[in-house]
Parts: structure tokens; sequence; C-alpha cells
């Protein structure tokens, strides 16, 4: 589902970002990408959403050959990859009902799929009551609640969520983990990178650790651990 095959970044010919780096994360797997600041992992995911190209090697995604995708081919990636950031980025103008409708929106979707799909995103985030607030009348972990029903409205086949909790309480990060571990399970290939040692510790998933540009442990059902510093 996300490959990377000797993968090499190397930003202004000088910083190496990630050298000749290689995973898989099958179709259907839970992954968290853990390491220190600057490791190389935001690297990681822009390779993945083609915010970044590699420099060397090959990434393919849901079977695109991710760098020789053409320009105009880049929406049609994105709309395979679902991603939720640690600062939520919702529209504040509208409401989450609004926000949700809005992805599906800009992407062609028909009202009657709209009208049929928000409410039960809106279940499933435990929020149908809330549907017509504005995010600044929400909490924290309810609008990374919303980020995660906007990112799945189109039902990508891959999840990406760069520090969701980066931002919320213990209590907010575990319900944010529970949904993302549940959205998994409904079959959704899920990416999470992350510093938050509870929730690597308390899900036992795979777990890459990144150092210094290079994968320093890949294992099943890991553990969070610090890296020595070099
Ligand atoms: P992490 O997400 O693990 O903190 P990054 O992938 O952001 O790490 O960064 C890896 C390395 O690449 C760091 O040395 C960082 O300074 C460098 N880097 C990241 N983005 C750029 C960029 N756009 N231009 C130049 N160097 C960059």
């Amino acid at each position: 589902m996300i490959q990377f095959e000797n993968v090499t970044k190397i930003y202004d010919g000088e910083t190496t970002a990630l050298e000749n780096v290689s995973f898989h994360i099958e179709e259907g797997e839970f992954a968290f990408v853990i390491g220190p600041s600057g490791a190389g992992k935001s690297t990681v995911t822009k390779l993945i959403t083609r915010e970044e190209l590699p420099t060397e090697g090959k990434i393919y995604v849901n079977g695109i050959d991710v760098a020789k995708l053409r320009r105009s081919k880049v929406p049609y990636l994105r709309r395979n990859i679902g991603i939720v950031f640690q600062d939520f980025r919702l529209l504040s103008q509208k409401t989450i009902k609004e926000n949700i409708e809005f992805a599906m929106e800009v992407v062609g979707a028909s009202p009657k799929e709209i009208k049929k799909t928000v409410p039960k995103l809106l279940t499933m985030i435990g929020l149908s009551s809330r549907a017509n607030a504005y995010p600044d009348q929400l909490s924290g972990g309810e609008q990374q609640r919303v980020a995660l029903a906007r990112a799945l409205a189109n039902q990508p086949p891959v999840l990406i969520a760069d520090e969701p909790t980066g931002n919320l309480d213990p209590k907010s990060s575990a319900e944010i983990i529970q949904l993302l571990n549940e959205i998994n399970v409904q079959g959704t290939t899920v990416l999470v990178v992350t510093h938050d040692r509870e929730i690597v510790n308390s899900l036992k998933k795979r777990v890459i650790t990144i150092s210094e540009g290079h994968i320093f442990s890949d294992e099943e059902k890991g553990e969070y651990h610090e890296t020595p510093v070099i």
C-alpha cells in the first residue's frame, strides 16, 4: 500500500533528510513512525503526498508511482490519502457539518452522497448533536475528531496522522487513538507520526523508528524507545 524503495531525500543539494530508506506498509496495516525531531519523519509524509520529490529511489502509494506522477494527476493521488494534522486545520467560518460537507464537495461528490455520508461520519465521531457548532465552540479533542471525519469523508484507502495528539490532553489523545484504531479495523491503512510514548505503548502496533535519516528499527508490536544520541 505504501512502499519506499531505497529512498534518499537531499534538500537543496546539502541536507540529507533520508538516506536509502526502504519499508513497506501493507494494505490494512497500522504503523507508527517515531523518532527525534529532525529525524526525517515529516519528510516521509511529504514524500507520500508528493509535497516533496525523492532525490533517489521509488515510492508507491496504492500502486501509484508517486515520483513519476504527472503534476495534473497529483490531486488523484491525494484523494487516496486522508490527512490529519496536529493543529486540526478546520475552516473556522464553517460549522463542523459544513467542514465535512465541503471536503466532499471539492472532489465532486453528489448532494445525495453527501447527505448520506455526513451523518454517518458525525455518528462515528460521537458529535451528531454538535453538527451545527463552529470549530471554536469545540474542545481540541472534539476538533480533532472532526478533522478525522473530514479526512475520511471521501473514503481514502490510506490515512496519515501527523502528530494527531500533539495538542491534546491524555484523555482526548486516548479517544483519538481509539478512533484511529477503529478506522483501521474497518480496513483503512493507517500511518501515525508521533512523539507520544503513551499511545505507542498502549496499542502494540508496528513501530518504525527513524533516526538521522535512517530506519533505526522496525518492529511488529513495538514500543516507544529513545534512539541513541550520536
Ligand atoms: P522530523 O519531521 O523528524 O522532525 P524532517 O523530515 O522535518 O524531520 O527533517 C529532516 C531533516 O531535513 C532536518 O535536518 C531538517 O532540517 C531538514 N529539512 C526538512 N525540510 C527541509 C526543507 N524544506 N529544506 C531544507 N531542509 C529541510
